[in-house]
């Protein structure tokens, strides 16, 4: 639904466009796919607004004036992990004083206390835990589709899945997840993809899987009818020349299957990670990542601006450089915080809603696909008072 004052901006505005960034410009204008060499001089432009004004047209051409956000809930069932990715502030091992793992009935009580506040969908993911079992996480997904059938169970990362499938399940990737889907498994979450090139994942991450092996796991997700995400984690020892290989791979799997509904690019927190000495992405380099992934994705629909990792009010802002959603409440963020993110944790709808209203577009709760939630579908929890959502937008 698109408001009757949103004036489309999808028409390019050249005379703000610098003359060498103007035959790219052209291309998108005209609807056509720019190519990697493209991709990699709108990485190296310092344009920052015409890189907006780009994105923008994209953005609007594809999703007009909304923007989504959907309300959620995260969940970390254990953090104990068989690998140590070195770019990691998360993993532990199970002697570890910061270790936890969590019973299923905390999960529960917590996802029960999340869905009277109306929650649409749970979010969870893990380190690849060396001794649950396969009963576990089915008696977990089938408890969590116990509770409410129309909870969507967003859950495991591609390298949790080799996991669960080579270790735990000692089936084949497609059968594990035809025997997590039937135990409540709605989608497969983006994580994990890092950059795909086996350079930087030797460096940051030694021993996960490839990037072929990530892409064979949503490949084999997509051929079962699945959707899911897919990320990007920059800022870190990546060439930008490698971030446009990694766009190029995930493009090409979406030529392929059509099933990524969303890209999310997250910005490397490297405070407490045995990466310390790596200077976080900027603001400028943030909304160049998103406006450049939004241009040359143009086969994936929405782009999702990760606001634990950026802060709202940046992610806000992002909203004019091609970001078409906010991503959701989240109510309770481990990953990034316990790498030093400095954000809060969760966020109201109202501050979701009033973040996008204030940069001029139209807020749409959305569900787990990206499909628009109106009406008896759409779940609020009692309304903040405007106070407690400026605050949190703060
Ligand atoms: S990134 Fe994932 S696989 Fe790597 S150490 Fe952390 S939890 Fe384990």
């Amino acid at each position: 639904m698109i408001t009757h004052t949103f004036q489309s901006q999808r028409r390019m505005n050249y005379t703000l466009i610098s003359k060498d960034l103007r035959p790219i410009a052209e291309k998108i204008e005209a609807g056509q796919r720019i190519s990697e060499a493209d991709a990699l001089q709108l990485y190296r432009s310092n344009d920052l607004n015409a890189l907006g004004i780009m994105a923008n047209v994209v953005r609007e051409r594809k999703n007009g004036n909304c923007a989504t956000y959907i309300h959620n809930r995260y969940i970390n069932y254990s953090n104990i992990c068989v690998l140590s990715c070195q770019f990691c502030a998360f993993a532990a091992k199970k002697r570890d004083a910061h270790a936890f793992e969590h019973a299923i009935d905390e999960i529960i009580s917590a996802v029960a206390e999340a869905l009277r506040l109306g929650i649409t969908e749970v979010h969870m993911v893990g380190g690849l835990h060396p001794t649950l079992k396969k009963d576990w996480y089915l008696k977990l997904l089938r408890d969590l589709r116990a509770l409410d059938p129309d909870l969507h169970i967003k859950a495991f990362t591609a390298i949790e899945v080799r996991h669960l499938a080579q270790r735990i399940f000692r089936a084949s990737i497609r059968e594990t997840l035809e025997i997590l889907r039937k135990a409540g498994l709605g989608s497969i979450t983006g994580g994990g993809a890092e950059i795909f090139d086996p350079a930087v994942r030797d460096a940051i991450c030694r021993g996960k899987e490839t990037a072929a092996e990530w892409l064979d796991v949503h490949r084999t997700w997509h051929s079962m009818g699945g959707r899911s995400t897919c990320t990007m984690l920059y800022g870190h020892i990546e060439t930008l020349a490698q971030r446009v290989d990694h766009l190029r791979q995930l493009r090409k799997l979406q030529d392929e299957t059509g099933g990524f509904t969303g890209f999310v690019p997250f910005a490397f927190e490297p405070q407490t990670t045995e990466l310390a000495h790596i200077k976080r992405a900027s603001a400028i380099e943030e909304l160049r990542n998103l406006a450049v992934s939004r241009i040359y994705l143009d086969n994936i629909d929405h782009l999702t601006a990760y606001w634990v990792s950026m802060g709202l009010p940046l992610a806000q802002i992002s909203l004019s450089y091609g970001v078409d959603d906010l991503h959701g409440t989240i109510i309770e963020e481990k990953i990034f915080h316990m790498a030093g993110a400095t954000t809060p944790q969760q966020q109201t709808v109202a501050a979701l809603e009033h973040a996008i209203r204030e940069a001029g577009r139209e807020p749409v709760q959305r569900d787990s696909h990206y499909h628009h939630l109106n009406g008896a579908r759409k779940r609020t929890t009692s309304a903040p008072t405007r106070a407690e959502a400026e605050l949190a937008c703060a």
